[in-house]
């Protein structure tokens, strides 16, 4: 959205709580897990959503949000799942740990009776940090906490002109959006926040003429915006390489494993591998390839990229066919390739099946 309008801000007023909570009123967004006026919201969903909206959209959460529901409708239910029922519904999202967290965190808070009300309590459950503590204890229980995300950071930098960078400003950018807090209406305070940072406060043409703290906003004052939150240089994790094998067997099925519970992608279905390493050799990397009588292993065209949180990845691929009867080696097991959006797949290991099967 471009904004043709500059108004007149008037340096140095504080931003009124009233204003915000008065627009928020107005243009709250409706969210599939956000309750309706005039309804008490659920801890079970809010909770859920939460999880589900660290580091994804809302849009792509809204989805698996609804399927979560339909299949466990509450925290009694998500609790007596099975840990691989989870991870199933859960692929495609990513951050596979959050799914092994949702599944503790459900049995804990079913063992007490039901989710605690304050931020340091709800801290202490599986999965919890800072942010979602602050997001459940003001959301479900109107408790005075601002949960501080990306898009609340950027609307208080702004505001107050914060020439620290991340991650240093954050103590202060906490403390600063606490101190904006209106205490009769902690909840929706939060949300109305979190909306203004989602809808108007954008990264790039924030829409300050349709903003209701326009007036008080020390950055649309001196016109950059843009420019905050000021951010230190980012150093991306070292590029890991490695290599994936395809296993196909001519009764149409195709060699997976589990890998280990704990660590990345932890419990995850994938098809065997390598190590992913700094310094693969890829003149090496059929050492590490299931052991066939007379395979014929094809390197396919190309590589499989991805990027973790912490480190980008690039995987060769190799391909080969078996006859039918052929066993799966110690810790594999064969799957009809029909059956695979039953497994648990994380989004690297479908693209590595996209790579080799299309
Ligand atoms: S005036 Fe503009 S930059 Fe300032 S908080 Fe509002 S939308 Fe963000």
């Amino acid at each position: 959205m471009s904004v043709a309008v500059k108004l007149a801000p008037r340096k140095n007023e504080r931003p009124e709580a009233g204003a915000l909570l008065a627009w928020y009123d107005r243009h709250r967004r409706a969210l599939p897990w956000r309750a309706r006026r005039g309804e008490t919201p659920d801890p079970y969903r809010v909770w859920l959503s939460e999880i589900m909206l660290q580091q994804t959209t809302v849009k792509t959460v809204a989805p698996y949000y609804a399927r979560f529901l339909a299949k466990w409708p509450t925290v009694q239910a998500l609790a007596k799942a099975k840990l691989d029922d989870i991870l199933r519904a859960w692929a495609g999202l990513g951050y596979y740990a959050r799914a092994r967290n949702l599944h503790a965190c459900a049995q804990e808070v079913a063992k007490r009776g039901g989710f605690p009300r304050d931020e340091e309590a709800l801290r202490k459950l599986p999965g919890i940090g800072a942010y979602t503590a602050a997001a459940i204890a003001a959301i479900a229980f109107d408790a005075p906490s601002v949960p501080v995300d990306g898009n609340v950071e950027r609307v208080v930098t702004r505001l107050f002109a914060i020439e620290d960078e991340l991650p240093t400003a954050k103590a202060r950018i906490k403390a600063l959006a606490q101190s904006l807090l209106s205490m009769d209406r902690s909840g929706d305070f939060a949300q109305a926040l979190m909306d203004l940072g989602a809808t108007i406060c954008s990264p790039k043409r924030p829409a300050c003429a349709l903003c209701p703290w326009n007036e008080s906003c020390l950055a649309f004052a001196g016109g950059d915006q843009e420019s905050f939150p000021r951010k230190a240089v980012k150093r991306e994790g070292k590029l890991r390489r490695g290599a994936a094998f395809v296993v196909l067997r001519s009764d149409e099925k195709i060699l997976l494993r589990t890998r280990p519970e704990k660590g990345l992608l932890g419990a995850m279905t994938e098809v065997p591998g390598s190590k992913w390493m700094h310094d693969f050799d890829p003149t090496k990397a059929l050492d590490a390839a299931p052991k066939f009588r007379a395979a014929k292993w094809q390197k396919l065209t190309g590589v499989v990229t991805h990027t973790f949180t912490h480190f980008p990845l690039e995987l060769i691929v190799y391909k080969t066919e078996v006859p039918k009867n052929t066993r799966a080696p110690k810790g594999a097991r064969w799957v009809p390739i029909q059956n695979l959006s039953g497994e648990a797949l994380p989004t690297v290991m479908r693209k590595v099946l996209a790579h080799a099967l299309d």
